[in-house]
């Protein structure tokens, strides 16, 4: 949905004066008036419990191929999740830093090491393209869901994935893990990238035989270019991040996922002990789906923060105004160009921003410079090492901690020192040496 219509930033500031700090490029924190109980607020998306333990069984089903296809995944039987764990040193070297006490416990959640991609990516993308593969091999005839999926492991199913193929646009992440989930099982494969994406990314995924188309703009017009191209070719299927209900699905899963490791590790999560998840938003799939998935699993209890670059605020922008896609930040005059390619997206998904408005607790935005002076100091406490956008979800526990009126708003003032603040690094994990000694060096802390 594109607006025609011109924005004038001058009327649209005089209405929403946090518009002008956008504007200047200035870090803002946005706590959301509009947050409703869950009951007003879930029917809203659209979707349900069933439909994500619908998502969660078909991961199951796949888990036997995965475990062939990617023999590193045999140590969880196939399941592609991430462990969480706590970060005590980098929670003092913050608290430091800032001058401001974070109270409660602070935890990673480290998707930055998921296997295939070593991105949030491995959830949603791979997900739609396995729900894409099932789908055309059942139809077919040669796939019914009671049968062990390891015999898609074949040359003789490779030989039918091959009369078809999966069309994608994306920043990076994306592409690699739908690139090469999807040529695994065969598919043809075109990765539409925009200018962000990075070199090593672009080869990774040449190398497993994946066709990249490489564009000189933005998100937005990778997105476009994918979408004409497909609809050109009827056995191509295009994966949608800016409106997908599937892709959107996959990331949820990652709720009882989580809701378990909690449990298994004894962390409460409950009127007395909140849960703060912090997490990095682009077109808003990834954080909406997996705060989503939260919602349904821990209830009224979890609060989820979505956290973009300065010069990337659409998620921001679309839902503060209410105009969702109807905005993107160039109508601003924001640039869009970010060191954190996973979140440089000008234009927020309408689907995401419509759906999660009354789920989400805040917004804010961070510097370029504030999430390399992340990375440098979770390297240096922690000897973790992510790329930028992963970094962005670091600075939200200390704009919960300082901020007063959100805290006294949702009676969270007294429970604080028994929170659990969880930052999920979102990628990382898979940063060739020389590209992560680029992102070191420019740490200033
Ligand atoms: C894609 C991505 C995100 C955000 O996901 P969206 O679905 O685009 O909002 C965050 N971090 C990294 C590293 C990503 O690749």
């Amino acid at each position: 949905m594109m607006n025609t219509d011109v924005i004038n930033t001058d009327t649209l500031i005089s209405q929403f004066p946090l518009i002008d700090d956008l504007v200047k490029l200035k870090e803002v924190t946005w706590f959301n008036p509009n947050i409703s109980d869950l009951e007003t607020a879930l029917p809203y998306v659209g979707l349900n419990a069933d439909d994500v333990a619908d998502a969660s069984a078909r991961l199951k089903r796949f888990a036997p191929f995965i475990v062939k296809a990617f023999p590193e995944t045999a140590v969880s039987g196939g399941i592609l999740e991430s462990e969480f764990i706590a970060i005590e040193a980098m929670q003092q070297a913050l608290s430091a830093h800032y001058s401001a006490p974070i109270a409660g416990k602070l935890l990673l959640k480290k998707d930055s090491h998921l296997p295939i991609s070593g991105s949030i990516k491995a959830r949603g993308g791979i997900y739609e393209v396995l729900a894409h593969a099932e789908k055309l091999a059942i139809q077919a005839g040669l796939l019914s869901l009671e049968d062990d999926y390891g015999k898609l492991y074949s040359d003789e199913f490779r030989a039918f994935f091959s009369q078809y193929s999966i069309a994608v646009g994306s920043t990076g992440n994306l592409g690699m893990s739908i690139g090469i989930m999807s040529a695994k099982l065969g598919f043809k494969v075109h990765v539409h990238m925009s200018a962000d994406a990075r070199q090593w990314k672009k080869d990774r995924l040449r190398s497993h035989g994946v066709t990249v188309h490489e564009y000189q703009q933005d998100y937005g017009i990778a997105v476009e270019e994918g979408r004409k191209a497909a609809e050109s070719d009827p056995s191509c299927f295009f994966i949608d991040d800016e409106n997908s209900r599937t892709l959107f699905l996959g990331y949820a899963v990652a709720g009882e996922r989580l809701k378990t490791q909690f449990m298994d590790a004894g962390i409460k999560v409950d009127a007395e002990h909140p849960l703060f998840v912090y997490l990095p938003c682009g077109v808003g799939g990834g954080p909406g789906g997996v705060a989503f998935g939260l919602k349904l699993a821990f209830g009224e209890h979890v609060h989820c923060l979505f956290a973009e670059p300065t010069h990337s605020p659409c998620m921001i922008l679309g839902v503060h105004t209410g105009l969702h896609d109807n905005i993107a930040v160039q109508d601003l005059g924001i640039d869009n160009i970010t060191a954190a390619d996973g979140l440089a997206v000008g234009r927020a998904s309408g689907f995401v921003g419509r759906a999660m408005e009354r789920l989400i607790d805040g917004y804010y935005t961070l510097s370029d410079q504030h999430m390399y002076d992340l990375l440098g100091l979770l390297d240096k406490t922690e000897g973790i090492r992510l790329e930028p956008s992963a970094l962005a979800g670091m600075a939200g526990p200390v704009r919960v901690s300082n901020d007063a009126e959100y805290l006294t708003r949702m009676q969270l003032g007294a429970c604080m020192p028994q929170a659990t603040h969880l930052v999920w690094a979102t990628g990382g994990g898979m940063v060739p040496a020389d590209e992560m000694a680029n992102y070191l060096a420019k740490g200033r802390l």
